[in-house]
C-alpha cells in the first residue's frame, strides 16, 4: 500500500532522481510544491519544460544557450585568439562573473574519467581541435583541479603541444578538488592571472 497518495509518491520519486536530492529532501520538496499556489507550480513546471525544449549548444563554444551562437561568442569585442577550456557551462559562468577575462571559451561537457568509462571521445575535444585550425594564440586550460580535471588538462596539453599553440593552465589558487563554480571571483581572477605555461 502506498504510504502517501499515488500522486505524491510519484512526485517524490521524480524529485529524488535529481542530483543531491535524497528521499528526505524529495519528500520535503514534494510537500512544499503541493502547498504552493497553483499558478506558481505551473510556472515552475513551465520553466523546466521550456528550458529543456529551447536550450541548445552554441555552434562555436558548445555552451548551453538560447541561440545558435551564445552571447560571448557573438560579442565582437572578445578576443577570439584566446580560448579558455572549461568542463561545463557553470564554470564558464563563474569566469564570466569575474569580468576579467576577455577571450572566448570552449565547453567540454565533462572530463576524462576512466573509472566511469568517460574517454576523450566522450567530451567535446574533437570540436576544440577543429577550432584550433583557425587563428588561435593561446589555449587556457581551466578544468577543475580534481583528478579528472588534471587528467583532462594533461591530455589536452599533449594534444595541442605539436600545433605550436601556447597552452596554459590556471594557477593553483584554485584549491585541489575545488569546483570552479563554487570559487569566488577574486580567487578565479588570480588563478587566471597566475596561469602557467604547460
Ligand atoms: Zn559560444
Amino acid at each position: 500500500m502506498d504510504l502517501y497518495s499515488g500522486y505524491i509518491s510519484r512526485l517524490i520519486a521524480e524529485l529524488s532522481v535529481l542530483p543531491g536530492i535524497g528521499t528526505k529532501s524529495a519528500q520535503r520538496l514534494a510537500f512544499h510544491i503541493i502547498n504552493m499556489p497553483k499558478e506558481q507550480v505551473e510556472k515552475l513546471a513551465a520553466a523546466m519544460t521550456e528550458a529543456r525544449e529551447n536550450i541548445r549548444y552554441c555552434n562555436v563554444c558548445f555552451t548551453l544557450t538560447d541561440s545558435e551562437v551564445c552571447p560571448v561568442c557573438s560579442d565582437a569585442s572578445r578576443n577570439r585568439k584566446q580560448i579558455m577550456v572549461v568542463e561545463n557551462t557553470r564554470d564558464m559562468t563563474a569566469y564570466e562573473r569575474t569580468h576579467k577575462y576577455e577571450g572566448v571559451y570552449h565547453v567540454l561537457h565533462g572530463a576524462i574519467n576512466p573509472s566511469l568509462g568517460i574517454g576523450p571521445a566522450d567530451i567535446r575535444l574533437a570540436e576544440l581541435l577543429k577550432r584550433l585550425q583557425g587563428d588561435v594564440d593561446e589555449v587556457i586550460i581551466a578544468t577543475n583541479s580534481s583528478i579528472e580535471g588534471e587528467t583532462t588538462a594533461m591530455y589536452i596539453s599533449k594534444l595541442i603541444k605539436p600545433t605550436g599553440i601556447k597552452v596554459t593552465r590556471i594557477a593553483s589558487g584554485v584549491p585541489v578538488g575545488g569546483e570552479l563554480e563554487y570559487i569566488d571571483e577574486i580567487t578565479l581572477s588570480r588563478a587566471l592571472d597566475a596561469r602557467v605555461e604547460l
